[in-house]
C-alpha cells in the first residue's frame, strides 16, 4: 500500500470511533517494532519523526525505511507525518520528502521555545494550509503550549501556564482550516508529565470535551500521551537506571478522550523506556555481549509489545482493512473541490 494520508487515517478512526496511535522513529528497528505490531494487530498507523529524528537519520535514510515498511506491508494503511514542524520551511521541506501529513506548531516561534501570538500562530499555520492541501497533504495545527521539552522543542514549564482557551481553538479552526488540532490539557513532552497521578487539577479533560462539543468535525490529538507505566520505569532502574518516579497520561484518560473526538495520540517516551529498558537488561545480566543484535533484537521486541497494547487500547487495531487508500493526488482534488474542506463548527459539513 502507497502511503496515505493522515486525513483519511483520522477521517476513518472518526467513523469508526476509534483512535490512533501516532509513534516517533529515528531508526530502523523503531519502524520494524512498528510495523510487527500493526501486523499483529491489523491496526492502521501514523509514523512520524520529529526534527531531531530527520537530523538524527537524515531525511532520506528515515523516508525510505518507511517506503521499505509500506513496501512489505501492503495490507496496512500508513501515514508519515512530520511532529512539531517549527516553520512553514520546516514543512514544506517534509511534503517535498514525501510525507503524506504535517504539524505545523506555530503555538511556538521557530525557535521551537517562546510562546508566539495568536495571530502569529494563525498566520503561519494558514500558509502551511494554502500549501499543503493543494498537494493533498493533511495539516495538523496546536493551539494553546504545551508542557515539557522533546529532542530541544518546547516551552518547558508544566503544561499548564498555557492551556488551549475554547473560544480560541474554534477561531483557530475556522481560521486555518486545519484538519486536525493538537490542544494543551496538561500533558507534557518527555517522561516527567506528573508528579503524581493525575486528576482534574492538572489535566484538563473538562476542557478537550467543551472543545469537541464546539467543533465536533475536527480531529483532536493528544500530545504528550504516553502513560509512563510504572513496570517499564521498574525495568529501567533495576538494571542501573536512575529515573526518578513520574507518572504519565492513564490510559482511561486517553480513552475518555477518544470518545470525545480524539483521533491521533503521540506517543513517544513509553518506547524510549521500553527499548532503553530491554538494552539495560542484556548488558546488565551478560556484560560479555558485544553484538549489537544481542540487544537491538530485545529493544524492538519490547517496543513492538508497547505499540501493539497501545493499538489494541486505543481501538485501531482490527481496522487496517476497512478501507482502500485514496490516491494523495485524489485527495489534493478533494480539497480543490471543497469536498475536503474542513467546516469545523458547522455540524454536519464534513
Ligand atoms: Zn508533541
Amino acid at each position: 500500500m502507497p502511503l496515505v494520508s493522515m486525513r483519511q487515517l483520522l477521517d476513518e478512526a472518526a467513523k469508526g470511533g476509534y483512535g490512533v496511535g501516532a509513534f516517533n522513529v529515528n531508526d530502523m528497528e523503531q519502524i520494524q517494532a512498528i510495523m510487527a505490531a500493526a501486523v499483529e494487530t491489523n491496526a492502521p498507523v501514523i509514523i512520524q519523526a520529529s526534527r531531531g529524528a530527520r537530523q538524527f537519520s537524515q531525511d532520506l535514510y528515515l523516508f525510505n525505511l518507511i517506503l521499505a515498511a509500506a513496501e512489505l506491508n501492503p495490507q496496512i494503511p500508513i501515514a508519515m507525518h512530520q511532529d512539531h514542524g517549527n516553520s512553514f520551511e520546516t514543512c514544506k521541506s517534509a511534503i517535498e520528502l514525501g510525507f503524506t501529513s504535517v504539524m505545523m506548531d506555530g503555538s511556538l516561534k521557530e525557535d521551537g521555545k517562546t510562546p508566539n501570538s495568536f495571530e502569529g500562530n494563525v498566520e503561519v499555520t494558514r500558509r502551511v494550509v494554502e500549501y499543503a492541501h493543494p498537494r493533498g497533504i493533511t495539516v495538523e495545527g496546536e493551539i494553546g503550549v504545551l508542557g515539557g521539552v522533546e529532542d530541544g522543542h518546547g516551552a518547558g514549564g508544566t503544561g499548564l501556564e498555557h492551556i488551549t482557551d475554547p473560544d480560541q481553538a474554534v477561531e483557530f479552526a475556522e481560521r486555518t482550516g486545519v484538519d486536525a488540532l493538537a490542544l494543551a490539557i496538561g500533558t507534557s513532552h518527555g517522561a516527567y508529565k506528573f508528579t503524581k497521578k493525575p486528576d482534574g487539577s492538572v489535566l484538563k479533560m473538562d476542557v478537550l470535551i467543551e472543545i469537541h462539543k464546539r467543533l465536533p468535525h475536527t480531529h483532536l490529538v493528544m500530545h504528550g500521551s504516553s502513560s509512563v507505566p510504572k513496570d517499564l520505569q521498574d525495568i529501567v532502574n533495576k538494571y542501573g537506571g536512575k529515573l526518578k518516579e513520574t507518572w504519565g497520561v492513564p490510559i482511561e484518560e486517553i480513552q475518555l478522550g477518544i470518545r470525545n473526538g480524539v483521533r491521533k495520540i503521540n506517543v513517544d517516551t513509553d518506547n524510549r523506556l521500553a527499548i532503553t529498558g530491554a538494552i539495560r537488561k542484556v548488558l546488565w545480566e551478560t556484560p560479555e555481549k558485544f553484538d549489537p543484535r544481542d540487544y537491538l533484537k530485545p529493544a524492538r521486541d519490547a517496543m513492538h509489545k508497547v505499540v501493539a497494547e497501545r493499538m489494541r487500547e486505543f481501538g485501531q487495531a482490527g481496522h487496517a482493512g476497512d478501507y482502500a487508500p485514496i490516491p494523495i493526488s485524489e485527495m489534493a482534488a478533494g480539497y480543490k473541490s471543497g469536498k475536503l474542506d474542513p467546516r469545523p463548527s458547522l455540524a454536519g459539513a464534513r
